[in-house]
């Protein structure tokens, strides 16, 4: 057999022991990602989804019947009672803001219950500093927080207390995924009994930021209390076929007030041409079970590689994942720019470029990314980025395929080496 790919004897062994450590976790990957794989199956045969669902719409897109079966197939398979996927979500901030104006009324008060949430959410809530330009607070929509506890755990004592305060509290929100930072990510099942105490002291939507974590579980927070999760398409349930968009889905009776937002009251849902898009909607909905899975045991052996190298993995080996976003911190600001490099000298497109360092908009600190994906941006495919400052951690994420994002981990993992025995 040809060797494609070749790694220095020390990568091969540590890859090998990385492998071995792996697979107790592969194998309940695999079980979750079969159960995921037949509740979607079953989703699209219970819908009866056929070849004309596939067709294309133009003009105002009335009676789309792949667009309004694919929303029956989401929400089935979210357990959700209702969802709206569309190829027109710009992104997951867009998606996300659509469900906040979609339920948020002038002197509502939205309460976050997970910290300040993803950097991209501040402005549309107008806590970023930005002004006019329609945010919730320009609206007269309020914002308060609830910080999680020293241990990165939702604090029910204080959400309770902060919603006896104030009975404006309109909307309770959550972010699933840990985001670029060091906590823990949440499990639909905490979720799902913070959401029972909210239930037992105020009828606020309760609302969850579930990017990075579709298909991780086997259930979604939808199953187990909350009344809307949103994310975006180029991400987890896209797929990584999906070229581009995002999902809500919830509630009946939030998700028509998301639909009124999303293009305009009167019309709602009825309206938005398909395009030809509905085809790849459906496959990466279909594929994204497995995909999510490939993603998993990516990070996993990276968490395994990385460990035996000496280096802290967040989440560990064996810690459950609740989300496919693999945190390593590598100790210095060389490491994470030889690790970036490696990422992307093992990716499908774009492998000969060489990630530099950039003064990103918004940060204080210069950053570091790879990505070499079929689509922009998607962090389904293997992806990761580094702000060079302390802890000095990447974070990393993605993978459509394992055998393909093994390879990228290990040039990884060589880059980082080399970089190591050159000091
Ligand atoms: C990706 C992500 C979003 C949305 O980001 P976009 O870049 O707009 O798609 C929001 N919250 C979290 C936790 C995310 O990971």
């Amino acid at each position: 057999m040809k060797h494609f790919f070749t790694f220095s004897e020390t990568v091969q062994q540590l890859a090998e022991k990385a492998e071995t450590r792996a697979k107790p976790y592969f194998e309940q990957i695999e079980k979750n990602t079969e159960y995921n794989q037949q509740k979607v199956l079953s989703a699209f045969i219970h819908n009866r989804i056929d070849e004309a669902c596939f067709g294309a719409t133009t003009g105002y897109g009335y009676s789309d019947r792949g667009r309004e079966a694919l929303d029956k197939v989401v929400a089935e398979s979210f357990g959700a009672e209702d969802a709206l996927i569309r190829h027109s979500f710009s992104c997951g901030t867009h998606t996300l803001g659509t469900a906040l104006f979609g339920v948020l009324r002038p002197g509502d008060t939205m309460l976050s219950v997970t910290g300040r949430p993803y950097d991209t959410i501040c402005p549309v809530i107008g806590i970023a500093g930005e002004k006019g330009q329609g945010s919730l607070a320009d609206f007269g929509i309020h914002y308060k927080q609830v910080d999680l506890t020293g241990e990165g755990k939702l604090d029910l004592d204080g959400i309770q207390d902060a919603l006896r305060a104030d009975p404006t509290v309109r909307l309770v929100y959550f972010q699933r995924s840990r985001g670029y930072t060091l906590r823990p990510s949440l499990s639909a099942e905490e979720i799902g009994r913070a959401a029972e105490a909210v239930k037992k002291v105020s009828d606020a939507v309760v609302m969850v930021d579930n990017c990075y974590g579709e298909f991780v579980q086997t259930v979604e927070p939808t199953e187990t209390g909350a009344d809307l999760i949103a994310g975006s398409l180029i991400k987890n349930p896209g797929g990584g076929i999906a070229p581009c968009g995002g999902y809500i889905a919830g509630k009946k009776e939030w998700i028509e007030q998301c639909a009124y937002r999303m293009t305009v009251p009167g019309l709602g849902r009825e309206v938005g041409a398909s395009l030809g898009n509905n085809r790849e909607l459906f496959m990466g909905f279909f594929n994204a079970p497995h995909v999510t899975g490939e993603a998993l045991k990516t990070a996993v052996f990276a968490a395994a590689l990385f460990e035996q190298m000496g280096f802290s993995p967040t989440p560990a080996v064996d810690e459950p994942r609740r989300d496919i976003i693999q945190a390593l911190r590598l100790q210095n600001p060389e490491n994470l720019i030889a690790f970036c490099r490696g990422i992307q000298s093992g990716s499908p497109v774009d492998s000969f470029v060489t990630p530099e360092p950039w003064d990103m908009p918004g940060y204080p600190c210069q950053v570091i990314m790879a990505a070499g994906a079929f689509t922009m941006g998607s962090s389904i495919e293997l992806s990761a980025d580094a702000p060079l400052r302390e802890p000095y951690a990447v974070w990393m994420q993605g993978g459509l395929n394992y055998h393909s994002a093994k390879v990228g981990i290990l040039r990884a993992a060589e880059e980082v080496l080399k970089r190591q025995s050159r000091t």
